[in-house]
């Protein structure tokens, strides 16, 4: 008796845990200037909520618990669509395309043939040029627990070669937010792809991220030049303020007597992650104390990207809040920037018959 009581409890059981899908539900979110729809999506896992939107397939919010189970937005952005379409160079919450962060004088050459894209950050080209993939409207459609974004990049567009289709994968389980980017050329092209979501754990427009504690799983960074363009030397982090191998609070160190720093005004570099097999890996951990909350960052991709915000400026996001300066941060995972001109850096090249892949997954949790 007992035996069968248990039997049927353990079944109720695994059956309820089987079933607990990932709501996806689609609304209409404004439109383009040319009249076109956009479409919102909602993932929720019960646990954490997502809204995610297939114009520069931006996560327009994101809330997560805090440590009482209180939920808070904890991502930058707009309350409309119109104002992401007007403020698309803010990069806030979007996926970026062809290249995350900068190619230097908006050239390199491949296979011999040098290409020109445009530049949109002083001499560089950064985060795909003036209409990367931020700023156009993805294909989107429901997938188990979650959406799937496509993007057609013609042949030139923005400067780089190949038609490009791009897909990006967002999908929500037991509060962690997985994120698959893949792509194929029908030329040789390069190809770096992340997610340009700016984090404030205490919850959007809550003050500034110095008090955050930040883990990163990396033992060298790639130094800038005053343009924030790589040197090309790999250094240690050993003796720096960029030595977040045991967790530390950003404020701490921020605004250190360091060549680097001063350049980056603040942190903007690419860590060099210790983890470089292509394997996902936890790359970063950043923890909020008055909240509690924890964002753990794991990805496929060799190196990411920590930007405290330096450059953000008072201007206006949701509810008419300001986002001052450093008031939330960027960790986006991604190949090191201006990789096409650093033949000593991993390779960014697509070619015809191979396939991009990365995957990136941002965990919630509090304690
Ligand atoms: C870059 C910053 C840039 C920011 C724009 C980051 O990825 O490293 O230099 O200002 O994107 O939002």
């Amino acid at each position: 008796m007992k035996t069968i009581v248990v039997a049927i409890l353990c079944c109720a059981f695994c059956a309820t845990f089987v079933e607990a899908k990932t709501d996806v539900t689609k609304q209409p979110f404004g439109k383009m200037p040319d009249g076109t729809p956009i479409e919102i999506f909602t993932l929720s896992d019960g646990k954490v909520e997502a809204r995610i939107m297939n114009f520069g397939g931006i996560i327009v919010s994101l809330k997560t618990p805090d440590r009482n189970g209180k939920m808070e937005d904890i991502v930058l952005g707009f309350d409309t669509a119109e104002e992401y379409v007007a403020n698309s160079h803010n990069y806030y919450g979007a996926v970026i395309g062809r290249y995350a962060n900068r190619i230097a004088h908006g050239t390199f050459t491949l296979e011999g043939k040098q290409h020109s894209l445009p530049k949109n950050n002083g001499e560089n080209t950064l985060h795909g040029g003036p209409n990367g993939f931020y700023n156009v409207l993805w294909k989107a459609k429901q997938i188990t627990n979650g959406i799937e974004l496509t993007y057609f990049s013609k042949d030139g567009e923005q400067g780089f070669p190949g038609n490009l289709t791009a897909t990006v994968r967002y999908t929500l389980e037991k509060g962690a937010l997985r994120v698959e980017y893949s792509a194929t050329t029908d030329q040789p092209t390069v190809v770096n792809m992340t997610q340009h979501s700016y984090f404030n754990l205490a919850g959007q427009s809550n003050g500034d991220i110095l008090g955050h504690q930040l883990t990163l799983h990396a033992s060298k960074f790639t130094p800038v030049d005053a343009g924030l363009i790589p040197t090309g030397e790999i250094k240690s982090v050993a003796s720096t303020p960029f030595d977040f191998l045991k967790s530390a609070r950003i404020g701490d160190r921020i605004e250190a007597s360091d060549e680097q720093i001063k350049l980056g005004g603040g942190y903007d570099h690419n860590w060099v992650l210790d983890s470089s097999s292509g394997k996902l890996a936890e790359a970063a951990e950043v923890y909020e104390p008055t909240s509690g909350r924890v964002m753990k960052v794991s990805t496929t991709e060799p190196g990411i990207q920590f930007y405290s915000g330096n450059f953000l400026n008072g201007s206006t996001g949701k509810g008419g809040k300001p986002y001052p300066k450093r008031s939330a941060l960027c960790l986006e995972t991604q190949h090191y920037p201006d990789s096409p001109n650093h033949s000593a850096f991993p390779p960014t090249e697509l070619k015809p018959g191979q396939k991009y892949d990365s995957v990136t997954v941002f965990s919630f949790s509090a304690r």
